[in-house]
């Protein structure tokens, strides 16, 4: 098995990625270390709990040669746990071409080790032509043809599963050639019915890990609306295996990239940004120099003032505030792993996206992602949390009005609905309210009515999320201009119950819907005021 998965939230796991030189928990962040001058030691990195590295093999081909084939890249970088190689893509990009073939550095990448070695691609970037970023497709699916017959030359290994695939789709035969596990680069950026193209004919050629390319730009640009449809892309075309994304480095990109389901991530963020003095917090980043106080309690925070890290010379300040990037990157790591375990992940992206307005635009585009709704899970331990108009599309809610129209029906024989405002009381099914209604309203179903749920009928009322859930109870603020997900449902739900008479129990939420309604023509609606109803 070389994913499992243990826990999931929105479209991220909890997994666990296994490699030659062992498995590591995912998602992770991957540091970027340089093949020859290591600022920051994969021992450190290794302390602080990055199980797996990335590193140059196009850089390591080019210095050490030979050298680097006999050694092995574990002892060259002097690191025992996984390594991750990439392939000369990112000098592809950064210089138009590099003069060695994709065979050459397949064969090297199996020759010094590679636990997880990426096939030389030619990388779109953001904002080539259609026909250019095409050409630049198909130039990197021909440079994976050219990758898959080294790997069969070097003794295909078909390592057949053990048939429990946890529904993960991973049974196929796996490409490799002593376990390594061989990345299939995606590329297309924002084209993306490329993306889909690529993604699917990568599928099909036996990989078992995959990775998207040339997320940086879009990152950079903070282009993050773009970057979840580019995520969403391959997504839908590669739903259970796991998923890299190449150059995401900032701790506000990773919780999105976990949510929107990439498994690993590299960078050398937490360098580059050292060496341009910037300091990274959960929120973003910020100029060292411009700060009054340091906002963490990381041993270098704890260890300086603000003036000391200042002042300290070039050096040594780089390599400090690099450690500092690292114990952020860590944190926000766990942060959001926590979060996919106790099933609050849309309340943590959320809390994310008010970092920068890009990022809550991002969060807008998750709505219309299918399969987002289809990886949450269908029952949690935890209650959830319901704040804003946003929250109406959290995939619990979207998968709750999908089950109430699909699979729910009204028991027979009621001809008249009730339709109470939800007041939040938890178990509304044993509830005094639900006994006086009964008495009140004889031969009546019963429903409560909720911004963020629609329609929650008293027999369901005990399952989840009806039954697990916390909202703002300030009811006079709810504007139903802003829940159009309520209307819908109920349109579909008296569509399918054809009910004789309908009494409504409005509060001023219901009031401003009300105009909107639409019933039979037979069909009797009496509207009582909430304020001032009493149940005798
Ligand atoms: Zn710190």
């Amino acid at each position: 098995m070389v994913f499992e998965v243990k826990c999931t939230d929105l479209a991220a796991r909890i997994g666990k990625l296994t490699t030659p030189h062992g498995s590591f928990e995912t998602p992770s962040f991957i540091p970027v270390i340089h093949p020859v001058k290591q600022q920051i030691s994969p021992s450190f990195l290794k302390s602080l709990g990055f199980e797996c590295i990335i590193t140059n093999a196009y850089i390591t081909f080019k210095y050490y040669g030979e050298k680097a084939a006999k050694q092995g890249i574990h002892r060259i970088v002097n690191y025992d746990g996984p390594i991750m190689t990439d392939s000369g893509g990112y000098q592809v990009l950064e210089y138009g071409k590099v003069n060695v073939t994709p065979s050459t550095m397949a064969q090297f990448e199996l020759d010094i080790g590679s636990d997880i070695p990426v096939p030389l691609d030619k990388p779109t970037g953001y904002g080539l032509p259609y026909n250019t970023a095409k050409s630049y497709v198909e130039e990197t699916i021909s440079n994976i043809d050219e990758t898959i017959k080294v790997i069969k030359n070097n003794g295909y290994d078909q390592l057949s599963n053990d048939g429990n695939n946890n529904g993960l789709g991973i049974d196929d035969n796996v490409l490799s050639s002593k376990g390594e596990l061989w990345t299939g680069t995606i590329q297309g950026a924002e084209h993306f019915d490329l993306v889909r193209h690529s993604s699917s004919i990568l599928d099909k050629k036996g990989f078992s890990f995959f990775a998207i390319g040339s997320p940086v730009e879009l990152m950079e640009s903070y282009e993050f609306s773009l970057l979840a449809r580019l995520i969403e892309a391959t997504k839908s075309s590669i739903p259970n295996k796991p998923i890299h994304l190449f150059g995401a480095g900032h701790p506000l990109t990773i919780p999105l990239a976990v949510a929107l389901g990439c498994d690993t991530f590299d960078s050398a963020s937490y360098i580059l940004y050292a060496k341009a003095n910037r300091y990274m917090s959960s929120s973003g980043t910020l100029r060292l120099e411009d700060l009054s106080y340091l906002p963490c309690c990381c041993p270098v925070c704890s260890h300086f003032t603000v003036k000391e890290f200042n002042n300290d010379e070039p050096d040594s300040r780089t390599i400090n505030l690099a450690k500092h990037n690292l114990f952020i990157l860590k944190q926000e790591m766990a942060a959001v792993k926590q979060a996919i375990y106790d099933g609050r992940l849309w309340e943590y992206v959320l809390q994310k996206a008010r970092s920068h307005p890009k990022l809550m635009d991002a969060i807008y585009a998750l709505k219309d992602f299918n399969y987002i709704q289809q990886n949450t899970p269908i029952f949690k331990h935890k209650a959830i949390y319901l704040f804003e108009p946003l929250d109406q599309f959290r995939p619990e809610l979207m998968n709750y009005r999908k089950m109430l129209i699909d699979n729910y029906r009204a028991p027979t024989g009621n001809e008249c609905l009730v339709l109470y405002p939800d007041q939040g009381i938890r178990p509304f099914y044993s509830s005094y309210v639900l006994q006086k209604l009964s008495i009140y309203y004889q031969n009546a179903s019963i429903c409560l009515y909720n911004p963020f749920f629609g329609l929650i009928p008293v027999e369901i009322s005990d399952i989840y999320p009806a039954s697990h859930n916390i909202f703002v109870k300030n009811f006079d603020e709810y504007d139903s201009k802003d829940y159009p997900v309520f209307l819908n449902l109920l349109d579909s739900f008296l569509k399918n119950h054809k009910f004789k008479l309908i009494y409504i129990i409005a509060n001023k939420f219901m009031k401003g819907l009300i105009p909107y309604i639409k019933t039979a023509e037979e069909t009797e609606v009496k509207i009582e005021d909430f304020n001032g109803f009493k149940l005798k």
